[in-house]
């Protein structure tokens, strides 16, 4: 049989497997299941910024395999940290232990985080590491002999699934369902001028709704929670420039903690290293994954400040919370070859041009008759689609525009996952730009073919 013969027969037989032991995350599985077996769905390989299907077909990488890839895929240097590191010991428990990794990369993340972060506790996911801040900040004020219960956070905002970050989330789709489960946290709108009334005003408006939310419950609130810039799974909607800044002055001058997810934001998907580098924010706890570790592995962090560590150094306190895989060994060492990589490879003085390079690509859809706005904030970026520009009428959910335009997209050579009716673009930091053309040509081309094809 020929090679791709071969190919097939075994894509074939993965998907049939697939279907029938794998439930996946965050999809509708009776349509996964009787979705199209030819359409890229099993991947066994990756190369730098391609990643590779069963039956052998290469796609640009366009989402950074769920936002988290930062070099590309098989990278040498990180390979080799894993490789060597796994000689030694794959995992080594940090409860009652340390273990060399986990110790390089705390150095190295107090050392590049904002200042003022001194202490760095590790966790295996961007919720587990925003369920520790939360947890963090409660125990913070009860152990000071001031205790809160209250958390404040941003309307479309997303924090990951475990029931405290849901409780802190902000996206009715993905949360409302959960809410007998969950603490009340205080939400105000996001400053999105998109969905936010008070459109070009909304920065304003929302951080007046801070101002008053703190106020009227003086002494009351643990912390803010916010993601800076830009509100990811929400839909890519970006925050004005000074609202970040504007919820640090708020939070300060009101005593309350500040938690920024950087989860998504983290690790030069913004332009910067962080995005709190954007307005000099100095956030009380900052919450770190996906990107970590250069997208290899399961690592996430939180970090705090001296003021908070040291409030659980007091006679009798502990921070009770840890996971097994905590500080996991094999993921820390990957994490310290990717923050080397990036601090020494000189990818930080690249990201300017692509990000320009980015805008003026999609500015030829600014006036595309189902494109509503083209939301980017460095590499990150949301195509938003609408059945009607001109009235801003939405797409009736269930045809799934978004996901319709991500799979014409697939014929083209590019994998990306769409949020509802926003297409998404996130390029890893460090792809290259010839590979960078060819997925915004890509994105173009997708969707003019797909709306001169599709009758709305
Ligand atoms: N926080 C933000 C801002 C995110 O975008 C995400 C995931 O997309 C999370 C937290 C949750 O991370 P994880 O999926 O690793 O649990």
């Amino acid at each position: 049989m020929a090679r791709t013969e071969n190919d097939a027969a075994a894509a074939r037989r993965l998907v049939r497997l697939d279907n029938d032991y794998l439930w996946h995350p965050f999809t509708a599985m009776r349509q996964w299941r009787g979705g199209d077996d030819d359409a890229g769905r099993v991947i066994v390989a990756g190369e730098g910024f391609y990643l590779i299907d069963a039956r052998g077909r290469r796609y640009i990488d366009g989402f950074s395999s769920l936002w988290c890839n930062v070099h590309g895929h098989r990278v040498e240097r990180i390979d080799s940290a894993v490789r060597h590191q796994l000689e030694k010991i794959a995992h080594s428990s940090l409860l009652g232990h340390a273990s060399p990794p986990s110790i390089a990369l705390a150095e190295r993340l107090v050392r590049i985080t904002p200042e003022g972060l001194t202490k760095v506790f590790y966790s295996d996911s961007g919720s587990t590491a925003v369920e520790i801040a939360l947890k963090m900040a409660f125990g913070y004020w009860r152990n000071v002999g001031r205790g809160r219960e209250k958390f404040l956070a941003v309307r479309h905002g997303y924090h990951g699934d475990t029931l405290g970050s849901v409780s802190v989330g902000g996206i009715d789709t993905f949360h409302k369902v959960f809410s007998p489960l969950l603490f009340d946290a205080t939400l105000v709108d996001s400053p999105n001028s998109y969905v936010n009334p008070a459109g070009a005003d909304a920065a304003g408006v929302v951080l007046d709704q801070v101002d008053s939310a703190l106020a009227a419950a003086p002494g009351e609130y643990c912390a803010v929670i916010m993601e800076p810039l830009i509100q990811a799974a929400g839909g890519m909607l970006t925050h004005p420039p000074g609202f970040l800044a504007g919820m640090r002055d708020i939070t300060t001058r009101h005593d309350v903690l500040l938690i920024v997810d950087e989860v998504a934001t983290g690790f030069c998907r913004t332009g910067r290293l962080f995005a709190c580098e954007h307005e000099d924010v100095q956030p009380d706890l900052m919450c770190l994954g996906k990107g970590l570790s250069g997208g290899y592995l399961p690592v996430a962090a939180t970090l705090a400040t001296t003021d908070i560590f040291d409030a659980f150094c007091a006679e009798g306190k502990t921070f009770y919370h840890g996971h097994t895989f905590t500080g996991n060994a094999l993921g820390c060492a990957a994490a310290v070859a990717s923050v080397d990589l990036i601090l020494e490879s000189g990818l930080l003085d690249t990201l300017a041009a692509k990000v320009e390079r980015i805008h003026t690509a999609l500015a030829e859809l600014a006036d595309h008759p189902h494109v509503a706005e083209v939301r980017q904030c460095g590499m990150m970026v949301g195509i938003g689609l609408v059945r009607d520009r001109a009235t801003g009428e939405a797409f009736d959910p269930a045809r799934q525009a978004g996901a319709a335009v991500c799979r014409a997209a697939l014929a083209r050579g590019v994998i990306t996952r769409p949020l509802g009716a926003v297409v998404v673009l996130m390029p890893a930091p460090a792809m290259d730009g010839e590979t960078l053309e060819k997925l915004l040509t890509a994105t173009v081309e997708t969707i003019n073919e797909y709306f001169r094809l599709n009758a709305i």
